[in-house]
């Protein structure tokens, strides 16, 4: 069989420049992480030529026994990591995931009621340019002034709007989510709870962080962020909403199911039942609280929500006089990977943002201690410091190439 570099060599080079660039930069996206071998065998592998759509047992294809074995494993493997009563392994990806729910329990034109996406929710919550804010009518809560979620805030316009759906979860949000709390409004409300837990799934798994699942109607995640799987999406829920939520996957929103994907995400759940799992979470929680200590603390910047409790943390740059645009460009420059990102109230445009987002998933995955992880904050800041110095980017750069060396991802 001939080889993708024999195939087709531009693509190749693309391919190998990437992996270069995953292996020579410091990973610090707070939504990113790198898989397991196993995981890209598993996604690599002859799964995908098949077609499969149905579920295990109820296929409208043949030559489906084995994909069955895959996908049944998974959804097994799924619901025993989170202790759910039933689950739905083929999304796409999580804003797929979240479609199906919307489709599931909402009419358009209903309300439904998420975080704002401005003070750290998700664009699939509500947000104005999204399906969910277009066919929706969206009411959005947000941060109190110690910059946590305002609950009281949101019961009173919980009570006030009665949404058909309350949505819990955040992409740019540090600290731990009372589910409970929101459970109880729902209820009390007649609402739909649905949590999207997308961020801190593994974190979840691992016990590092509260599990949405006993509260919750419906949770939803991607499965490519602290949960380390392949790119994709997941849903769990009560057994009683099994029906609405298969039938809003396939046929609602998707056709054929992509087993091989689905076997990747078998293999992660599978990995993220073993105490190393759990041993790589409590790392990736102090690595987080580590260089958002240094940050803050030893280096004069403002930690959004003033700590984390989680994988990700936001920095206010107003003091430095740089935007959240700039110093992405600026730490690309010296190897490192952030996103900008807006903070509450930020007075820039969500293209140019006062803030960056920070998160410890990818550079646990790939040894990082807290030794490196207060190394990197310092390198962070230094850059920061002196944004015209170009002398200062080169020698961070060194420093990165230097800590990247010693922790190589794939070995390779
Ligand atoms: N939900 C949350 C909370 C997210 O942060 C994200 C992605 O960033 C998604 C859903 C969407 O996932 P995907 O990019 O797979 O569509």
């Amino acid at each position: 069989q001939d080889t993708l570099a024999k195939v087709d060599p531009e693509l190749w080079a693309a391919v190998q420049a990437e992996n270069r660039r995953q292996e020579d930069h410091i990973e610090l996206i707070a939504s990113e992480n790198y898989v397991s071998c196993a995981v890209m065998e598993a996604q690599g592998s002859q799964l995908t030529n098949k077609y499969a759509e149905g579920y295990p047992g109820k296929r409208y294809y043949g030559g489906c026994e084995h994909v069955d074995v895959v996908e049944q494993l998974a959804i097994d493997r799924l619901k025993a990591l989170f202790g759910a009563e039933a689950a739905n392994v083929q999304p796409n990806s999580g804003s797929q995931a979240n479609q199906a729910v919307l489709m599931a329990f909402a009419k358009p034109g209903d309300t439904i009621m998420g975080m704002s996406l401005a003070e750290g929710g998700h664009l699939t919550h509500g947000m104005p340019l999204n399906m969910s804010g277009k066919w929706f009518n969206v009411v959005a809560y947000g941060l109190d002034e110690k910059e946590e979620i305002d609950y009281e805030a949101m019961e009173a316009l919980a009570r006030e709007h009665k949404p058909k759906i309350i949505i819990a979860g955040a992409s740019a949000y540090s600290l731990r989510i009372d589910f409970e709390r929101f459970a109880k409004v729902a209820k009390e409300v007649g609402a739909i709870f649905w949590v999207d837990m997308a961020h801190y799934a593994g974190l979840i798994a691992a016990g590092y962080y509260p599990n949405p699942v006993p509260h919750a109607d419906v949770v939803t995640s991607t499965t490519h962020k602290t949960l380390r799987g392949p790119r994709g999406g997941i849903i769990l829920m009560r057994a009683e909403h099994g029906k609405a939520i298969n039938s809003a996957i396939f046929p609602g929103l998707q056709g054929g199911p992509l087993e091989h994907v689905i076997a990747a995400k078998a293999v992660a759940f599978k990995e993220a039942a073993t105490p190393g799992f759990r041993n790589y979470q409590e790392q990736v929680i102090a690595n987080a609280r580590v260089m958002a200590r240094v940050l803050g603390e030893e280096r004069g910047l403002r930690i959004i929500s003033g700590r984390t409790e989680s994988h990700v943390f936001l920095v206010d740059l107003r003091s430095k006089n740089i935007t959240g645009k700039a110093a992405e460009a600026l730490l690309g420059s010296a190897h490192i990977t952030v996103n900008k990102n807006s903070i509450p109230k930020d007075p820039e445009k969500p293209f140019v943002t006062s803030g960056i987002r920070i998160g410890s998933p990818a550079m646990t995955t790939r040894g990082f201690t807290e030794i490196e992880a207060e190394k990197i904050a310092h390198l962070i800041a230094d850059v920061l410091d002196a944004p015209e110095d170009q002398a200062v980017i080169e020698r961070v750069r060194g420093q990165v190439a230097e800590l990247c060396a010693r922790f190589p991802v794939y070995g390779k």
